[in-house]
């Protein structure tokens, strides 16, 4: 999101006052966090790596990275929480590299967006992967569970269900489900995901399965 070019005078000087208290703040040991669980969200792909290519060319990573930022945005309002994003831009990572990142974070859960390509324009529907190593008892299988409720409820869309895949999130410390939204090979799908308001079903649903998940946890 690009910042207002002008900012009220009031907003200035909350932002003094906020400087300053973060100033005096900041004189003694590392400040302890204020959120409780720090959660990653990747938005698949990136960069040189479009990801899938669906009806007009649409692109898999131009999908991806607006409902992650919307994520990010809305769990601004929640002190418990802090998002952070693999990618803030069109940029490439390797996506192992991803996930070694969140382990050093010392994050509390993984969440990859990404969306899904068929040879055939028939399919659709949502469905959530977890690394081929997860039993169904395993909390990564537990949160896809919860993606995959949240998502397919959200939007309507056909619950393909959870799946097994050989996946880069096998690396990732803390659980890890990689969720694909829906299918750019699909005309009606493809026209969805590039709609704000229906990135914007996904990205609350998605919220709601990572709060339904650390509140059971
Ligand atoms: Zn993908």
């Amino acid at each position: 999101m690009e910042r207002p070019l002008r900012i009220p005078a009031i907003s200035l000087v909350l932002l003094v006052i906020a400087i300053l208290f973060l100033s005096l703040s900041a004189g003694g040991d590392a400040p302890t966090p204020s959120y409780r669980y720090l959660v990653v969200i990747d938005p698949g792909h990136g960069g040189k790596d479009p990801g899938a290519i669906g009806i007009g060319g649409l692109e898999e990573k131009e999908i991806t990275l607006p409902i992650a930022q919307m994520v990010y945005i809305k769990s601004l309002d929640d002190p418990q929480l802090r998002v952070v994003l693999t990618r803030r831009d069109d940029e490439y990572s390797y996506p192992t590299d991803r996930v070694l990142a969140a382990n050093k974070l010392g994050a509390d859960l993984y969440v990859s967006i990404h969306a899904n390509a068929f040879s055939s324009a028939s399919v659709s529907g949502v469905e959530t992967l977890v690394n081929e190593t997860q039993n169904e008892s395993s909390p990564s299988y537990h949160l896809a569970e919860m993606l995959q409720e949240q998502v397919v409820a959200a939007t309507g869309a056909v619950d393909r269900g959870v799946k097994w895949a050989p996946l880069f999130i096998r690396r990732a410390k803390m659980p890890a489900a990689l969720v694909e939204t829906g299918f750019v090979t699909n005309p009606r799908e493809a026209k969805l995901l590039q709609s704000i308001s229906y990135q914007s079903k996904i990205a609350d649903a998605i919220l709601a399965a990572i709060r339904q998940f650390l509140r059971e946890k």
